[in-house]
């Protein structure tokens, strides 16, 4: 059997990369999505086991000592990382799954898995990145600030990745998305 794709989607806070990927998964319903485990505060409607698996900072410490999480950082205060067993399971079972983290934690995976498809989600400008990050409404002005000196930063990492895709129009990036996996899978077709 193939095994599965490893599909991560990263790009700086704010481009949309929840919003995506939550309507990618609709397009894609066989896509397995993993779920993160973080040390923040769950935001209102988030639920455990579903947007996260939140946990307290030592249990998360205690994670990366047992060495259950794929990658981890820590971001604007907090930690962030996959849990690395459900990861391996899909991929072995030959089914695809989508990541959606960070820049640092995608580089990091990226080392582990050079054979990931790494999918960097682009504002359409600067301008509107701001916008996004501060019509979210749940974050401070020196939160905002800094998380759009840190998305600059991010960026200048877009190298790293395979792909390039603008978030535009949600369902325009998640059709040119959906197209990378196909064309991903028909890269890896064998006799
Ligand atoms: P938020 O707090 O807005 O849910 O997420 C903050 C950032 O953490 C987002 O850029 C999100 O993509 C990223 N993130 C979520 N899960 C993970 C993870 O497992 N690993 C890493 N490295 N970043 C993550």
């Amino acid at each position: 059997m193939n095994r599965g794709l490893l599909i991560v989607l990263s790009g700086p806070s704010g481009v949309g990369k929840g919003t995506v990927c939550t309507a990618l998964r609709g397009k894609l319903p066989e896509l397995i999505y993993s779920v993160s485990a973080t040390s923040r505060q769950p935001r209102e409607g988030e639920r455990d086991g579903v947007n996260y698996f939140f946990k307290t900072r030592e249990q998360f410490q205690d994670m990366i000592a047992r060495d259950a999480l794929l990658e981890h950082a820590e971001y604007v205060g907090n930690y962030y990382g996959t849990p690395r067993e459900f990861v391996e399971k899909t991929l072995a079972e030959g089914k695809d799954i989508i990541l959606e983290i960070e820049v640092q934690g995608a580089i990091k995976v990226k080392e582990k898995f050079p054979e990931g498809v790494f999918v960097f989600l682009l504002p359409p400008s600067l301008n509107e990145l701001r916008q996004r990050i501060v019509g979210r409404g749940t974050e401070t002005q020196a939160t905002i600030d800094h998380r759009l000196s840190v998305a600059i930063e991010e960026m200048n990492l877009l190298y790293h990745y395979d792909y390039a895709v603008v978030n535009d129009q949600i369902d325009s990036a998640c059709s040119r998305i959906s197209s990378i996996i196909t064309a991903e899978h028909c890269k890896r077709e064998r006799f």
